[in-house]
């Protein structure tokens, strides 16, 4: 059955993947974004509300104005070094913020929510794999702030019987080109698309943040998941819900794990392109290793990822960086600077 999804955040890199997703089986969708980070352009399927989760009042139109069978919540400060040298807007944001949304949600008696976590919620792990019960220790203000937000949905399922599906993503990469969405970011961080900017000689010389962890080569591993991946993920969350309630985590990622100069290397051999960089040091934040155990993704939603090797996760993202579509800040017209960012 097709079901009406308000999708918070739908403009940015993972909102704007889940609202093709969910638009080509034949949902319908509604884009709520304030385009601080996001971009109009993203927003190819269905109507945009601009609205900010710090407007309470702007909360309260865009669920008067329509019935939602579920929200999809993608709206928040999301980079691990700029947490950490500005703390105040991600604890605003994703706190303060997650809290206004699942507010204007009781409020009207939206009652089912699909929640984006982080791998930062776990801090420097201590097992090889991370499950869903792995302690919980983020070593920075984004991680801590997600693990707020994901305590909200575990007090509001008992008081208010709010139905959640957080899923926690490791590495989100990739694009679909061919349906003019991937990653843009007018200040990137990430590191596959800085690593194929250097590729094209365009954006900041590439750095690698510290080559002396305690990894194989020294530089720090991540599990790569691909966007379309992690929208499936979201769908079947959507599913699960509506027959289970109460509050229910997973941990979205590949199992894999690839170090920074792997990235690089592969990236090579995707643009055959020598990448230079040079090391430098560690960013703060940055724990040596993170890579997921999905067993129970698999298990319980059924989750089957489709993009499971890094090359063509790369190879994606490629195809997006090296033509990107007018509206993407990296667009060789586009202006260097958005308004409203944090540089
Ligand atoms: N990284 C890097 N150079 C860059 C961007 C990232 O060496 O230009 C490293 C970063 O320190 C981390 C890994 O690549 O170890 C992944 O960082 P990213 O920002 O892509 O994702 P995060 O793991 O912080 O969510």
């Amino acid at each position: 059955s097709t079901s009406s999804i308000l999708i918070c955040g739908g403009a940015g890199y993972i909102g704007s993947h889940m609202a093709q997703w969910l638009a080509e089986r034949g949902h319908t969708v509604t884009v709520l974004d304030n385009l601080s980070t996001g971009h109009r352009g993203a927003v190819r399927w269905g109507r945009l509300i601009e609205a900010d989760l710090m407007d309470p009042a702007g909360l309260k139109r865009a669920f008067s104005g329509q019935r939602f069978d579920a929200v999809m919540h993608f709206c928040a400060r999301s980079l691990v070094g700029e947490s950490v040298a500005e703390p105040y807007p991600y604890y605003s944001n994703n706190v303060t913020g997650t809290l206004n949304l699942l507010e204007a949600m009781r409020d009207h008696d939206v009652s089912q929510i699909v929640f984006s976590s982080t791998a930062a919620v776990f801090g420097n792990p201590i097992s090889e794999a991370i499950d869903e019960e792995h302690p919980r220790s983020p070593i920075n203000p984004y991680g801590a702030s997600k693990l707020m937000a994901e305590r909200f949905l575990a007090d509001a399922a008992h008081a208010y019987g709010l139905r959640s599906v957080t899923l926690r993503y490791f590495n989100a990469a990739g694009a679909l080109p061919e349906h003019g969405i991937g990653e843009a970011h007018a200040c990137e961080t990430h590191l596959i698309p800085n690593v194929l900017r250097a590729a094209l000689g365009q954006g900041p010389a590439l750095k690698v943040f510290g080559n002396d962890y305690d990894t194989a080569d020294g530089t720090c591993v991540r599990d790569y998941v691909h966007v379309q991946d992690l929208a499936q993920a979201h769908a079947l969350a959507l599913g699960f819900m509506a027959r289970e309630a109460g509050a229910h985590t997973f941990n979205l990622g590949n199992a894999q794990g690839f170090s920074v100069q792997e990235v690089i290397a592969t990236a090579a051999s995707v643009t055959g392109v020598q990448i230079p960089y040079d090391v430098a040091p560690r960013r703060a934040g940055d724990p040596a290793r993170l890579v997921a155990s999905s067993e129970k993704a698999r298990r319980v939603l059924g989750w089957t990822p489709q993009w499971t090797a890094l090359e063509p996760i790369i190879e994606s993202a490629w195809r997006w960086h090296r033509d990107p579509p007018s509206w993407s800040p990296h667009h060789p017209h586009a202006h260097a600077h958005a308004p409203g960012q944090i540089a």
